[in-house]
Protein backbone atom coordinates (compact mmCIF):
# COMPACT_ATOMS: atom_id res chain seq x y z
CA UNK A 1 0.00 0.00 0.00
CA UNK A 2 1.02 3.12 -1.03
CA UNK A 3 -0.08 6.73 -0.32
CA UNK A 4 0.00 9.45 -3.06
CA UNK A 5 1.85 12.64 -2.24
CA UNK A 6 0.07 15.47 -3.78
CA UNK A 7 1.97 19.04 -3.57
CA UNK A 8 0.17 22.17 -4.79
CA UNK A 9 -3.17 23.58 -3.45
CA UNK A 10 -4.05 23.02 -7.39
CA UNK A 11 -3.73 20.04 -7.73
CA UNK A 12 -5.28 18.78 -4.57
CA UNK A 13 -8.08 20.90 -5.21
CA UNK A 14 -8.01 18.56 -8.76
CA UNK A 15 -8.14 15.24 -6.91
CA UNK A 16 -10.92 16.78 -4.93
CA UNK A 17 -13.63 17.73 -7.67
CA UNK A 18 -12.66 14.39 -8.83
CA UNK A 19 -13.70 12.36 -5.63
CA UNK A 20 -16.87 14.82 -5.72
CA UNK A 21 -17.56 14.28 -9.13
CA UNK A 22 -17.97 10.35 -8.33
CA UNK A 23 -19.73 11.21 -5.46
CA UNK A 24 -17.45 10.34 -2.66
CA UNK A 25 -17.18 11.51 0.70
CA UNK A 26 -14.03 13.53 1.43
CA UNK A 27 -12.59 13.10 5.56
CA UNK A 28 -9.42 15.10 6.09
CA UNK A 29 -6.85 15.20 9.25
CA UNK A 30 -4.54 18.28 8.85
CA UNK A 31 -1.23 17.82 11.02
CA UNK A 32 2.45 19.40 11.32
CA UNK A 33 4.10 15.92 11.21
CA UNK A 34 5.73 13.43 13.24
CA UNK A 35 2.79 11.60 13.88
CA UNK A 36 2.11 9.46 16.72
CA UNK A 37 -1.30 8.15 18.56
CA UNK A 38 -2.97 11.28 18.60
CA UNK A 39 -2.85 11.80 15.12
CA UNK A 40 -3.56 8.35 14.31
CA UNK A 41 -7.10 7.89 16.17
CA UNK A 42 -8.24 10.91 13.95
CA UNK A 43 -6.86 8.88 10.91
CA UNK A 44 -9.02 6.06 11.52
CA UNK A 45 -12.53 8.01 12.61
CA UNK A 46 -11.51 9.66 9.89
CA UNK A 47 -11.80 6.59 7.86
CA UNK A 48 -14.77 5.80 8.97
CA UNK A 49 -16.34 8.96 8.14
CA UNK A 50 -15.33 9.11 5.01
CA UNK A 51 -15.14 6.90 1.75
CA UNK A 52 -11.32 8.82 1.13
CA UNK A 53 -9.00 10.02 3.65
CA UNK A 54 -6.90 12.87 3.21
CA UNK A 55 -3.95 13.72 5.51
CA UNK A 56 -1.78 17.18 5.36
CA UNK A 57 1.35 17.31 6.88
CA UNK A 58 2.57 21.10 6.58
CA UNK A 59 4.68 22.67 9.35
CA UNK A 60 3.02 26.04 9.06
CA UNK A 61 5.23 29.48 9.13
CA UNK A 62 3.08 31.66 9.97
CA UNK A 63 1.82 30.00 13.24
CA UNK A 64 4.97 30.11 14.98
CA UNK A 65 6.87 33.53 16.39
CA UNK A 66 9.64 34.09 15.88
CA UNK A 67 11.57 32.79 19.00
CA UNK A 68 9.80 29.56 18.36
CA UNK A 69 10.70 26.12 17.43
CA UNK A 70 10.00 26.43 13.48
CA UNK A 71 13.33 25.58 12.43
CA UNK A 72 14.02 22.38 14.60
CA UNK A 73 10.46 21.62 14.45
CA UNK A 74 10.43 17.68 14.49
CA UNK A 75 10.00 15.72 10.78
CA UNK A 76 9.96 12.22 9.88
CA UNK A 77 8.19 11.81 6.12
CA UNK A 78 8.96 8.90 5.58
CA UNK A 79 8.02 7.43 9.18
CA UNK A 80 4.86 9.37 8.73
CA UNK A 81 3.47 7.72 5.35
CA UNK A 82 4.13 4.75 6.30
CA UNK A 83 1.90 5.34 9.47
CA UNK A 84 -0.40 7.15 6.88
CA UNK A 85 -0.83 4.44 4.77
CA UNK A 86 -1.30 1.72 7.39
CA UNK A 87 -4.13 4.25 8.21
CA UNK A 88 -6.13 3.92 5.13
CA UNK A 89 -4.63 7.40 3.81
CA UNK A 90 -5.31 7.57 0.31
CA UNK A 91 -3.51 11.58 -0.40
CA UNK A 92 -0.95 13.15 1.73
CA UNK A 93 -1.35 16.35 0.99
CA UNK A 94 2.26 17.61 1.47
CA UNK A 95 2.86 21.34 -0.09
CA UNK A 96 5.90 23.26 0.58
CA UNK A 97 5.79 27.20 2.17
CA UNK A 98 6.17 28.74 -1.38
CA UNK A 99 3.38 26.83 -2.70
CA UNK A 100 1.46 28.04 0.26
CA UNK A 101 2.56 31.42 0.78
CA UNK A 102 3.71 32.80 -2.70
CA UNK A 103 5.64 35.98 -2.87
CA UNK A 104 3.16 39.14 -2.47
CA UNK A 105 0.91 36.99 0.09
CA UNK A 106 -1.15 39.18 2.58
CA UNK A 107 -4.41 37.57 3.31
CA UNK A 108 -5.03 36.73 7.08
CA UNK A 109 -8.16 35.13 8.70
CA UNK A 110 -8.54 36.70 12.52
CA UNK A 111 -10.99 35.09 14.83
CA UNK A 112 -11.02 38.28 16.71
CA UNK A 113 -12.42 36.90 20.12
CA UNK A 114 -11.14 33.69 20.71
CA UNK A 115 -7.80 33.92 19.86
CA UNK A 116 -7.61 35.67 23.23
CA UNK A 117 -6.00 34.84 26.18
CA UNK A 118 -4.30 31.41 27.18
CA UNK A 119 -2.17 30.24 24.48
CA UNK A 120 -3.20 33.59 22.32
CA UNK A 121 -1.72 35.29 25.30
CA UNK A 122 1.75 33.92 25.06
CA UNK A 123 1.55 32.98 21.26
CA UNK A 124 0.71 36.56 19.72
CA UNK A 125 -0.70 35.91 16.01
CA UNK A 126 -0.44 31.98 16.50
CA UNK A 127 -4.30 31.66 16.09
CA UNK A 128 -4.15 34.18 13.15
CA UNK A 129 -1.23 31.62 11.06
CA UNK A 130 -3.50 28.60 12.37
CA UNK A 131 -7.09 30.16 11.24
CA UNK A 132 -5.52 31.04 7.74
CA UNK A 133 -4.09 27.87 7.13
CA UNK A 134 -6.77 25.59 8.09
CA UNK A 135 -8.58 27.57 5.43
CA UNK A 136 -6.51 27.98 2.91
CA UNK A 137 -6.55 23.83 3.84
CA UNK A 138 -9.72 23.53 3.82
CA UNK A 139 -10.28 25.18 0.68
CA UNK A 140 -7.44 22.73 -1.05
CA UNK A 141 -9.39 19.79 0.11
CA UNK A 142 -12.95 20.65 0.29
CA UNK A 143 -13.41 17.84 2.87
CA UNK A 144 -16.98 16.62 4.12
CA UNK A 145 -15.66 16.46 7.51
CA UNK A 146 -12.28 17.75 9.02
CA UNK A 147 -10.90 16.02 12.16
CA UNK A 148 -9.21 17.86 15.32
CA UNK A 149 -8.31 16.81 18.36
CA UNK A 150 -9.09 18.71 21.52
CA UNK A 151 -5.36 18.36 22.59
CA UNK A 152 -5.75 21.92 21.26
CA UNK A 153 -8.75 22.47 22.94
CA UNK A 154 -8.45 26.65 21.71
CA UNK A 155 -7.23 25.84 18.47
CA UNK A 156 -10.44 23.70 18.12
CA UNK A 157 -12.82 26.04 19.30
CA UNK A 158 -11.48 28.78 16.54
CA UNK A 159 -11.65 26.42 13.66
CA UNK A 160 -15.18 25.61 14.83
CA UNK A 161 -15.97 29.49 15.15
CA UNK A 162 -14.18 30.01 11.90
CA UNK A 163 -16.34 27.44 10.18
CA UNK A 164 -19.26 28.96 11.04
CA UNK A 165 -18.53 32.60 10.72
CA UNK A 166 -17.23 31.67 6.88
CA UNK A 167 -20.15 29.57 5.86
CA UNK A 168 -18.02 26.57 5.61
CA UNK A 169 -19.31 23.38 4.23
CA UNK A 170 -17.23 21.02 6.28
CA UNK A 171 -18.40 19.18 9.32
CA UNK A 172 -16.11 19.77 11.89
CA UNK A 173 -15.72 17.22 14.49
CA UNK A 174 -13.26 17.34 17.71
CA UNK A 175 -11.80 13.96 19.19
CA UNK A 176 -10.12 12.95 22.69
CA UNK A 177 -7.11 13.90 23.82
CA UNK A 178 -5.15 10.46 23.75
CA UNK A 179 -2.07 9.96 26.24
CA UNK A 180 0.64 7.63 27.25
CA UNK A 181 0.13 5.21 29.88
CA UNK A 182 1.28 7.06 32.56
CA UNK A 183 -1.25 9.94 31.65
CA UNK A 184 1.47 12.72 29.17
CA UNK A 185 -0.45 13.95 26.55
CA UNK A 186 0.97 12.90 23.31
CA UNK A 187 2.61 15.59 21.31
CA UNK A 188 5.42 15.92 18.50
CA UNK A 189 7.13 18.22 20.75
CA UNK A 190 7.20 15.18 23.33
CA UNK A 191 10.17 14.60 21.47
CA UNK A 192 12.13 17.30 22.17
CA UNK A 193 12.24 16.24 26.18
CA UNK A 194 15.18 14.78 27.74
CA UNK A 195 14.39 11.60 30.15
CA UNK A 196 14.07 13.91 33.13
CA UNK A 197 11.96 16.37 31.53
CA UNK A 198 9.83 13.49 30.46
CA UNK A 199 9.51 12.87 34.23
CA UNK A 200 8.76 16.25 35.27
CA UNK A 201 6.12 16.81 32.52
CA UNK A 202 3.85 14.70 34.51
CA UNK A 203 3.20 17.62 36.39
CA UNK A 204 0.52 18.78 33.87
CA UNK A 205 -1.62 15.62 33.39
CA UNK A 206 -1.35 15.08 37.53
CA UNK A 207 -2.13 18.46 38.13
CA UNK A 208 -5.46 18.32 35.81
CA UNK A 209 -6.20 14.79 37.10
CA UNK A 210 -5.98 16.56 40.76
CA UNK A 211 -8.33 19.04 39.18
CA UNK A 212 -10.78 15.69 38.10
CA UNK A 213 -11.19 14.34 41.32
CA UNK A 214 -12.07 17.41 43.50
CA UNK A 215 -14.62 17.78 40.48
CA UNK A 216 -15.69 14.29 41.05
CA UNK A 217 -15.85 14.26 44.48
CA UNK A 218 -18.30 17.14 44.33
CA UNK A 219 -16.10 20.26 44.41
CA UNK A 220 -17.65 23.18 42.26
CA UNK A 221 -15.94 26.01 43.46
CA UNK A 222 -13.78 27.26 40.09
CA UNK A 223 -10.96 29.33 42.03
CA UNK A 224 -10.81 25.82 44.93
CA UNK A 225 -10.58 23.45 41.30
CA UNK A 226 -7.65 25.65 39.72
CA UNK A 227 -5.79 26.00 43.00
CA UNK A 228 -6.22 21.86 43.86
CA UNK A 229 -4.51 21.63 40.31
CA UNK A 230 -1.92 24.38 40.77
CA UNK A 231 -0.54 22.49 43.66
CA UNK A 232 0.91 20.13 41.85
CA UNK A 233 2.80 22.41 39.33
CA UNK A 234 4.00 25.55 41.31
CA UNK A 235 7.57 24.84 42.82
CA UNK A 236 8.30 22.11 40.35
CA UNK A 237 12.37 22.62 39.60
CA UNK A 238 12.75 22.59 35.81
CA UNK A 239 8.29 23.19 35.27
CA UNK A 240 7.68 26.79 34.71
CA UNK A 241 3.94 27.53 34.60
CA UNK A 242 2.37 29.43 31.31
CA UNK A 243 -1.15 29.54 32.55
CA UNK A 244 -3.77 27.22 34.35
CA UNK A 245 -7.31 28.46 33.59
CA UNK A 246 -10.80 27.00 33.94
CA UNK A 247 -12.92 28.47 30.95
CA UNK A 248 -16.18 28.00 29.49
CA UNK A 249 -16.08 24.96 27.40
CA UNK A 250 -17.45 26.79 24.30
CA UNK A 251 -16.78 30.33 24.62
CA UNK A 252 -13.87 29.92 26.35
CA UNK A 253 -14.49 32.81 28.76
CA UNK A 254 -13.02 33.00 32.34
CA UNK A 255 -15.35 30.91 34.66
CA UNK A 256 -15.36 32.43 38.28
CA UNK A 257 -17.48 31.37 41.33
CA UNK A 258 -19.36 28.08 40.68
CA UNK A 259 -19.40 25.29 37.68
CA UNK A 260 -22.45 25.60 36.54
CA UNK A 261 -21.86 24.77 32.71
CA UNK A 262 -19.12 22.20 30.80
CA UNK A 263 -15.64 23.94 31.52
CA UNK A 264 -12.16 23.52 30.34
CA UNK A 265 -9.60 23.19 32.52
CA UNK A 266 -6.25 24.22 30.21
CA UNK A 267 -2.76 24.09 31.06
CA UNK A 268 0.25 25.50 29.76
CA UNK A 269 4.24 25.17 30.83
CA UNK A 270 7.54 25.36 30.16
CA UNK A 271 9.31 21.49 30.72
CA UNK A 272 13.14 22.91 30.25
CA UNK A 273 13.07 24.77 27.09
CA UNK A 274 9.84 22.79 25.78
CA UNK A 275 6.02 24.16 25.73
CA UNK A 276 3.48 21.73 26.64
CA UNK A 277 -0.18 22.10 26.76
CA UNK A 278 -2.96 19.76 27.87
CA UNK A 279 -6.69 20.33 29.37
CA UNK A 280 -9.53 18.23 30.79
CA UNK A 281 -13.16 19.26 30.17
CA UNK A 282 -15.08 18.87 33.00
CA UNK A 283 -18.98 18.47 32.99
CA UNK A 284 -21.30 19.31 35.79
P1 LIG B 1 -0.25 18.87 15.19
O1 LIG B 1 0.45 17.97 14.22
O2 LIG B 1 0.40 18.91 16.54
O3 LIG B 1 -0.55 20.22 14.62
O4 LIG B 1 -1.64 18.19 15.46
C1 LIG B 1 -2.51 17.83 14.39
C2 LIG B 1 -3.84 17.42 14.95
O5 LIG B 1 -3.66 16.32 15.85
C3 LIG B 1 -4.52 18.52 15.76
O6 LIG B 1 -5.92 18.50 15.50
C4 LIG B 1 -4.22 18.13 17.17
O7 LIG B 1 -5.16 18.60 18.10
C5 LIG B 1 -4.27 16.62 17.08
N1 LIG B 1 -3.54 16.02 18.19
C6 LIG B 1 -2.27 16.30 18.58
N2 LIG B 1 -1.95 15.60 19.69
C7 LIG B 1 -3.05 14.87 20.02
C8 LIG B 1 -3.37 13.95 21.06
N3 LIG B 1 -2.48 13.64 22.01
N4 LIG B 1 -4.60 13.41 21.08
C9 LIG B 1 -5.50 13.72 20.12
N5 LIG B 1 -5.27 14.58 19.11
C10 LIG B 1 -4.06 15.15 19.06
Amino acid sequence: VSVEIIKTPSAMRARSDAWRADGKRIAFVPTMGYLHEGHVSLLEEGRRRGDVLVLSIFVNPTQFGPKEDLSRYPRDLEGDLAKAARAGVEVAYVPDAPAMYPDGYQTYVDVERLREGLCGASRPGHFRGVATVVLKLLNAVQPNVALFGMKDYQQLQVIRRMTRDLDLPTEIVGLPIVREPDGLAMSSRNAYLSADERTRALALSHALAAARSAFTGGERDASRLVATARQLLDDRDGVRLDYLELRDGESLELIEGAVTRPVVLAVAAFVGNTRLIDNILLAP
